[in-house]
């Protein structure tokens, strides 16, 4: 599933952990990332969602390169950089920002807010005197809707949805045209969190950002993105945008996902479809599909045969053997 003019093309990208097992015996692989292909446009979101541990997290850090992926091909903007050199990627890193969950620990305590906020800054050679740098602080701090006084206070002094603004000046300090939001908005209230996403789709309306937005909450990504991308065990196992994956989902790992989501009309209730066992370790999948652990639909081919991710009449591409998925 492709976007017309993709800044960002993630293509056949595995990240594979080699695991010790013991004196004589073969290392072990954690396939935390297995195959995994998409792409983000210009002004676009699209989420990543999954259960904890599917490994939607360390997509988003190799993307960004803070892990080398194993194999793959990562593109920005026409560039290739799953094979530049940590030197040049600093360059690009400007570029590709990130916004992590905990906005307690990712803001330097020691560090004013103008501080925290000129660093990459200063770092990217953007500004030539103390005049720009505060210029620039200021409107970055008037963007993410913080007073102009914030900037000589400490990161202790804010809130968590607070915080949590700062940390998206920091990540358009730099100029950035793609942040990953590593579950940013996870660890706020729920009337925090509708104000920090509203803030960043006004943010990307604004300035065309595209975002990764990872998260286990389905609750949020359906009101504020565009496209979803579905993880089970290290593999995209659905894509869609997100009206038809909202309203038709086709495989059976987003549906029973989706039936745990609140709806706000209760005569409109979702019924729910609870999944038995644990995600099985990435240390050793299952064979075939690897959902069929826990698929309420397996059946024998399940079982030896992994199911490719392939297009559907509804618009979406779904990795399941099943045309089509019964009633609940
Ligand atoms: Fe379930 Fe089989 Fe589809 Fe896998 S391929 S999701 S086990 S029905």
């Amino acid at each position: 599933m492709s976007t017309p003019t993709p800044l960002l093309q993630v293509e056949d990208l595995k990240k594979h952990f080699a695991v010790p097992s013991g004196p004589f015996r073969p290392r072990n692989w954690l396939r935390a990332v297995d195959g995994v292909s998409f792409d983000i446009a210009r002004g676009e979101t699209l989420s990543l969602v999954g259960e904890s541990g599917c490994g939607k997290s360390t997509v988003g850090r190799t993307i960004l390169r803070l892990l080398p992926p194993t194999s793959g091909r990562l593109t920005l903007d026409g560039q290739r950089i799953d094979t530049l050199p940590q030197s040049q990627m600093r360059l690009l890193r400007k570029r590709m920002q990130v916004v992590f969950q905990d906005p307690f620990s990712s803001l330097n305590p020691r560090m004013t807010v103008r501080g925290i906020l000129a660093d990459p800054m200063i770092n990217f050679g953007l500004v030539r005197s103390r005049a720009e740098i505060d210029a620039r602080v200021a409107t970055l701090l008037d963007k993410v809707r913080l007073p102009a006084d914030a900037a000589r206070r400490y990161p202790h002094e804010f809130s968590g949805g607070q915080r949590q603004r700062i940390s998206i000046a920091r990540a358009l300090a730099p100029g950035a045209d793609l942040i990953v939001c590593d579950e940013a908005v996870s660890a706020l209230d729920v009337s925090v969190k509708a104000q920090i996403v509203n803030l960043l789709s006004d943010l990307q309306a604004e300035l065309g950002l595209a975002l990764l937005f990872i998260s286990h909450d389905l609750a949020i990504v359906e009101h504020m993105t565009h496209r979803v991308a579905v993880m089970y065990l290290g593999k995209i196992v659905e894509i869609a945008d997100r009206r038809t994956l909202f309203s038709r989902p086709r495989h059976p790992y987003t549906r029973a996902l989706l039936s745990a989501v609140p709806v706000p009309d209760p005569k409109a209730k979702r019924q729910r479809i609870v999944l038995t066992g644990d995600v099985p370790s990435p240390l050793n999948p299952p064979s075939g599909c690897a959902f069929h652990t826990r698929c309420p639909y397996a059946f024998d081919r399940c079982r030896v045969e992994g199911p490719a991710l392939r297009p559907r009449a509804s618009g979406q591409l779904a990795a399941c053997h099943l045309d089509d998925l019964p009633p609940v």
